[in-house]
């Protein structure tokens, strides 16, 4: 006797012959009545969900985040008091831009999406790779987008775009400068670190607040690789992350990550010469040191990468108590965007599905709707409130401070406005970073990346280029004419010879 399960169809009802259908005659044609045949093919017609707009090329894997430091100082969320305590864990990682098949080893920002299984319900964490991202007004992101995707009458990606779009939102300086240097192309994702990019805040049993910033950094090393080698890897293989995540932890080979914070008490933020929610920023380390908090560790593939990877819906909506939101205007924006993006991709009741239900009891009053597979009024007559039969109440021990606003005025306030918007001392900070060798990359990594550009939008970001420091222009400039772009002659210069290096 067979061990195997006897195959039936969704209703449970079992199955005689999966090879055959039912046909007139040994050649004859269908019969309505093979409700099986037309359930698998109906199924088939269905395997497919709409790819996420952004950050659709994803590798994921579940872990443990071990807390190592007590911030119950800072902070009520249960998942960060009580040393040594473990909470399970799932990240997604993923490239920006690419659809659902691009290739893995391209040149972009990667996702460093978090979800945290507390007993006080899910908090995600969906950063990436950077500290910082490419524009600090949500109203841009649309648009942004756009300029990364695909050119509507060629339907190829559009360098023309992408340059017009940054040389004139220099706010994106930081960021493009990071995405043109060696972290813009990790090998695979153990090697490299993760960020929560945004500002969010903390606050503890006393109603205080901290504004903080997350940090994970890879203990695997920082790993790259050049552009030519990332055109030969995506030759050789377009699932490079994918294989290098799975294997890896296949063969227990677990990838961590040390978690760190940067705590700033509430009123410093009246104080910093930067905008500490802008995401264009970071706060320099001189003046908020990281604290090493804990481990991140990833130990455990998906058993099944749809339901549980394509599936999962991270959303920085998903905060706790004690842990909160930030005047960040791209945070507050994304708050709304990304349960929506996933109510629209998943169904209504998303947080339905195993991997992204909650492992701690689940109580609301929400009702019907696609994917309402919970059956979660304890009592049935407690479906609305207030109500007098028992149903779930709210604790207001739980109630976040108030939050202190420096202004009552309504208005679209300009963002290049803000002095501590400045959009190129740190990117300068981040460019006296870079030895000789990288600086190198950075100008063939952008002067590749501009190529079949018009000049006129060339000649715009290098305004911005030599405003960050006149090496970078002059640095880009060489690299222009080394790689004879068609707008620039060649000159004597000469590239030096790509550094095969792989490690920071
Ligand atoms: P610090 O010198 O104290 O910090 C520098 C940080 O920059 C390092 O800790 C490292 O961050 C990161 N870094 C170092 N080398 C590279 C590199 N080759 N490519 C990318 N990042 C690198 O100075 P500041 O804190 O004042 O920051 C200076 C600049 O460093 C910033 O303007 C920003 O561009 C960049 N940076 C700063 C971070 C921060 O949170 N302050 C975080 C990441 C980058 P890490 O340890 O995270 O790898």
């Amino acid at each position: 006797m067979s061990k195997c399960p006897y195959h039936t169809t969704t209703a449970g009802s079992p199955v005689a012959d999966n090879q055959n259908s039912v046909t007139v005659g040994q050649r004859g044609p269908l019969l309505m009545q093979d409700w099986q045949l037309i359930e698998k093919l109906a199924h088939q017609n269905r395997e497919r969900i709409p790819e996420r707009t952004v950050h659709a090329k994803g590798w994921g894997a579940f872990g443990t985040f071990t807390l190592t430091k007590d911030l119950s100082e800072y902070t009520r969320a249960e998942v960060f008091n009580g040393e040594g305590k473990q909470t399970k864990m799932l990240a997604r990682f993923s490239t920006v831009a690419g659809e659902h098949g691009a290739a893995d080893a391209e040149r972009d920002v990667r996702g460093f999406a978090l979800k945290f299984y507390t007993a006080e319900g899910n908090w995600d964490l969906v950063g990436n790779n950077t500290p910082v991202f490419f524009l600090r007004d949500p109203l841009k992101f649309p648009d942004f987008i756009h300029t990364q995707k695909r050119h509507p009458r060629t339907n190829l990606r559009s360098p023309t775009a992408m340059w017009d779009y940054w040389s004139q939102s220099p706010e994106s300086l930081h960021q493009v400068t990071i995405l043109m240097s060696d972290r813009g192309l990790p090998t695979d994702v153990r090697h490299m670190n993760g960020y929560g990019s945004h500002t969010f805040s903390f606050w503890n049993k006393k109603g205080e607040r901290f504004w903080v910033k997350f940090h994970f950094k890879t203990q695997q090393g920082h790993r790259y690789w050049t552009n030519p080698e990332g055109q030969q890897k995506v030759g050789e293989s377009r699932e490079t992350t994918q294989e290098d995540l799975y294997y890896s932890i296949e063969k227990g080979d677990f990838p961590k990550w040390t978690v760190q914070v940067q705590i700033m008490p509430e009123l410093d933020a009246e104080k910093t010469s930067y905008n500490p929610f802008d995401l264009t920023k970071v706060w320099p380390h001189s003046e908020y040191p990281p604290i090493e908090i804990g481990v991140l560790e990833l130990n455990k593939n998906p058993e099944n990468y749809f339901a549980q990877i394509e599936q999962a819906a991270f959303s920085p909506s998903n905060v706790l108590p004690g842990i909160g939101f930030s005047p960040d205007r791209v945070l507050q924006a994304r708050i709304f965007s990304y349960a929506d993006a996933h109510r629209y991709r998943l169904g209504t009741h998303y947080e339905n599905i195993p991997v992204n239900r909650p492992q701690c009891p689940v109580h609301h009053y929400h009702k019907d709707g696609p994917m309402n597979v919970q059956e979660h009024f304890p009592n049935p007559d407690a479906y609305y409130e207030p109500n007098s039969f028992g149903g779930p109440i709210a604790n207001p021990e739980l109630k976040e401070p108030p939050l202190r606003l420096d202004s009552n005025i309504v208005d679209r306030f300009d963002h290049r406005q803000d002095e501590g918007n400045n959009d190129y001392i740190q990117v300068t900070a981040l460019f006296n970073l870079f030895d000789e060798g990288e600086k190198s990359r950075l100008f063939s990594n952008i002067s590749d990346a501009m190529q079949g550009v018009p000049k006129e939008i060339i000649e715009k970001q290098l305004v911005h280029f030599g405003r960050v420091h006149p090496d970078y222009e002059a640095g880009v400039r060489q690299a222009l004419h080394a790689s004879g772009h068609s707008s620039y002659q060649q000159q004597d210069g000469h590239i030096e010879e790509q550094n095969s290096g792989h490690s920071e």
